[in-house]
C-alpha cells in the first residue's frame, strides 16, 4: 500500500500550487464593499494619526511650568472639531476627549480631579505630571507607514483603520470563481421527494455557504449523476472558474467517474491523506482549470474544505496566515491508544474542557452543529484527561 500523505505534506502541495496561480486583477472598491475581501496593494498612510495632540480626557490643559500649586484661570474652552488659540500664559483651558491640545499645553488633568472655584479657576487637587492624558500625534500611525500589507483580509476592523486614514476606496483582488459540483446518483435537492436510495444533497449548501463566506463567487452547477457523459459535459460548462470543487466521486470506486475522467482526460492526482474523516482526497486540473475533490461524507468534506481547500482558496488571493488559529484547550477525555492518522474530533468546550461527541462517524453533521470546533489529535499521539491539546474554533475557519 503506498504510504499515506501527512495533512502537512497536502497542504505544503496544495499552497505551492496556489503561489503558481495567484489572483492578479484588482478592482478598486468602497470600503461597504470591500469588506471580506483581500487587499492588493499595501496600505500606507497618508497622514499621522492622530494629526496632531489631543486630549484623552474631558478636563483641563496647562502647561506645567505654570502651575505651582496655585488655582489657574481658565482662558479658553476647546471642544473637538475645534481649532484652539495658544494657551495664554499662566491659564489653563477647558478642554474635551478628542479636542486638539492648544499650542503651549503639555499638560491635561482630568475634570475629576479638579475643583471649579467660585471666581472661575480651577484648583487642581493631586499632583499634575507632563504629558499625561495627551495623546500625542502620530501615536498610532505616522505618514508614510505601512498601515496593512497586501493580502490582508479586510474585516470590520481593517476597513475602520483605512477609514481612519481617509481611505475611500481600496484596491482588493476580484472574487475568486468557484465551480460547485456535488456528485452522486443518490443525491436530490431539498424540496424534491426522495426516491429509493436517495438522500438529500447536503454538500452544496455547507461548500456553497462556506465559499460565499470567503468571498467567492459560486458558480453552482448542481448534482452531477454518476455518469461519465454527464461528467465530462460538466466539467466543460466550468471553463471561466479558478477553481472547480467537488464532493464525493472521486475514489477508484465503479461509480467514481469525476476521478476517472479526471484521470483520463484531465491531470489527477488523488491522494490518500494521513486524516480522520476525509482520507481521499484529488487534487488536479481539467482542460486547464484546478480542481479539487472532496471526499463526499459530509464530515470529511468539512474537514478537508477547513484544512486544505480553505487555505488554497486564500493563498490564491494572497493571503499569507492562511492557517486557522490553533487554540491550547485542556481535553476533558483521554486518548489511550495513538492512530495512525491525524484526527480532527468534533468537540465542545464545556467548563474550560474539550469533550467529544460521542459519534464521529465521516457521514454526521449533527455532531458538527453540536460541537463548537475541531480537536487537533496529530497522529502518534496520546493523552489523557486534562492535557492539552490543538483546538480550532468553528468560528476560525467559517469566517
Ligand atoms: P462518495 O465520496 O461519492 O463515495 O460518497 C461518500 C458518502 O458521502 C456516500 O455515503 C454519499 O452518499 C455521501 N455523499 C456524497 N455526496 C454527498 C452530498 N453532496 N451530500 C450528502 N452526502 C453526500
Ligand atoms: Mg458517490
Amino acid at each position: 500500500m503506498a504510504a499515506l500523505l501527512s495533512l502537512d505534506q497536502a497542504l505544503e502541495l496544495l499552497l505551492r500550487l496556489a503561489d503558481e496561480e495567484p489572483i492578479e486583477e484588482v478592482e478598486s472598491l468602497s470600503l461597504v464593499e470591500a469588506e471580506g475581501r483581500v487587499l492588493a496593494e499595501d496600505l500606507i498612510a497618508g497622514v499621522d494619526l492622530p494629526p496632531w495632540p489631543n486630549s484623552a480626557m474631558d478636563g483641563y490643559a496647562l502647561r506645567l511650568a505654570d502651575w505651582q500649586g496655585q488655582p489657574l484661570p481658565v482662558s479658553q474652552k476647546i471642544f473637538a472639531g475645534q481649532a484652539p488659540a495658544p494657551l495664554q500664559p499662566g491659564s489653563c483651558a477647558r478642554i474635551f476627549t478628542g479636542a486638539p491640545l492648544p499650542d503651549g499645553a503639555d499638560c491635561i488633568e482630568m475634570q475629576e480631579n479638579c475643583e471649579l472655584l467660585e471666581d472661575g479657576r480651577v484648583r487642581f487637587l493631586q499632583p499634575l505630571i507632563a504629558q499625561r492624558h495627551i495623546r500625542p500625534q502620530g501615536q498610532e500611525t505616522r505618514v508614510g507607514q505601512r498601515v496593512l500589507g497586501a493580502g490582508t483580509r479586510l474585516g470590520p476592523v481593517q476597513l475602520a483603520l483605512a477609514a481612519s486614514l481617509g481611505q475611500a476606496q481600496l484596491g482588493v483582488r476580484r472574487r475568486l470563481r468557484v465551480a460547485l459540483l456535488s456528485t452522486g446518483d443518490e443525491l436530490v435537492e431539498p424540496g424534491l421527494p426522495l426516491g429509493p436510495g436517495q438522500i438529500y444533497n447536503s454538500n452544496r449548501v455547507l461548500l456553497g455557504g462556506w465559499l460565499r463566506r470567503l468571498g467567492c463567487s459560486v458558480l453552482d452547477l448542481g448534482i452531477l449523476p454518476d455518469d461519465l457523459q454527464q461528467t465530462r459535459a460538466r466539467l466543460l460548462q466550468a471553463q471561466d472558474v479558478d477553481l472547480i470543487l467537488s464532493s464525493g466521486g472521486v475514489s477508484v470506486g465503479e461509480a467514481d467517474f469525476l476521478g476517472q475522467v479526471l484521470r483520463e482526460e484531465g491531470a489527477l492526482e488523488l491522494w490518500k491523506l494521513a486524516l480522520k474523516p476525509g482520507k481521499p482526497l484529488t487534487c488536479g486540473r481539467y482542460a486547464g482549470v484546478p480542481v479539487i475533490g472532496l471526499p463526499g461524507n459530509p464530515a470529511s468534506s468539512l474537514v478537508t474544505f477547513a484544512l486544505l481547500a480553505r487555505p488554497y482558496l486564500l493563498r490564491r488571493l494572497g493571503v499569507e496566515r492562511v492557517q486557522p488559529l490553533r487554540l491550547q484547550v485542556p481535553a476533558g477525555f483521554a486518548w489511550p491508544k495513538a492512530g495512525g492518522r491525524r484526527e480532527y474530533l468534533r468537540v465542545r468546550l464545556d467548563g474550560g474542557q474539550a469533550l467529544a461527541h460521542p459519534n464521529q462517524s465521516s457521514g454526521l453533521l449533527i455532531s458538527a452543529d453540536w460541537a463548537d470546533g475541531l480537536l487537533e489529535v496529530p497522529e502518534g499521539v496520546t493523552f489523557e484527561v486534562g492535557e492539552r491539546v490543538g483546538f480550532i474554533p468553528f468560528s476560525e475557519l467559517f469566517g
